[in-house]
């Protein structure tokens, strides 16, 4: 559990660490950079999650449930924005149902706090919370990356899911995505990949996106524009920020 410097959410909470790659979004996946920083630098949670290949640590696809971070929302007083594993995949296939609802336990405990769950594995998602028959809570808001279109039938996915509130991250974004739907969908996020390597985000796919959220009521948040370093291309699109977020959470007019 750590504040965070992303954007959209105020910190982040792990019970989960560890996954393996699901599509080219997750080539330079961060948290797979960071999980093998952190197996590296000795911390106990990230032993046994990568393997060294090519000069870089990739996953190995060991899963490992934390089942001692479960509580910790329930110790923090005020309200938060929380990023439900930003080190792994809630809806990864190793991650069990039990193990889900039991995050959604301390998520149902918590009101006062908005969880974001961030998946690229939206059809298991909809699979378990519709076979257990878990509660639909409406401070959890359900969410799928979406690099390109070539994963763009996630949102569909995502639409099967039962939930309040629906988003989705299109970061990296690597490729256009005009003519997607984003009806149902309340809240879009764009990106540009950043770090080394990172592939470049045309500006068009970034206004292509802004249109259709206007089409679809979507709030639209502009995260960063990326690239190898992102402090220095910084978030401005357009000449402005784009902060807005879900109507469920209370709308936020663009600066
Ligand atoms: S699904 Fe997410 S955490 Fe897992 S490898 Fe892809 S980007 Fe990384």
């Amino acid at each position: 559990m750590a504040q965070t410097s992303i954007e959209w959410t105020d910190t982040t909470w792990n019970p989960v660490a560890g996954c393996s790659i699901e599509s080219d979004g997750c080539k330079f996946c961060y948290a797979m950079r960071m999980a093998g920083r952190l197996e590296a630098m000795g911390v106990e949670k990230y032993q046994g999650l990568t393997r060294k290949t090519g000069g870089r640590r990739k996953w190995n696809g060991n899963i490992r449930l934390d089942w001692k971070s479960l509580n910790a929302p329930l110790n923090w007083k005020k309200p938060r924005r929380v990023f439900v594993n930003s080190m792994s995949d809630l809806f990864h296939p190793a991650v069990s149902a039990e193990f889900v609802r039991e995050v959604w336990r301390i998520m149902g405990e918590t009101p006062r706090h908005t969880y974001q769950i961030l998946t690229k594995r939206p059809a298991r998602m909809a699979e378990v919370l519709i076979s257990t028959q878990l509660p639909v809570l409406a401070n959890v808001w359900l969410g799928t990356s979406v690099e390109d279109k070539r994963v763009a039938s996630r949102l569909d996915e995502l639409r099967n899911a039962p939930g309040a509130t629906r988003f989705v991250s299109f970061e990296p974004l690597i490729g256009s995505v005009a003519g997607v739907s984003l009806k149902n969908i309340d809240w879009a996020i764009v990106g540009g990949e950043s770090g080394p390597g990172a592939r470049p985000m045309d500006a068009f796919w970034v206004d292509e996106i802004e249109s259709m959220c206007r089409v679809s009521g979507t709030a639209f948040f502009f995260k960063q524009w990326g690239g190898r370093n992102k402090k220095t291309t910084g978030r401005l699109l357009n000449g402005r920020t784009f902060d807005e977020m879900p109507a469920t959470f209370g709308a936020e007019t663009p600066t």
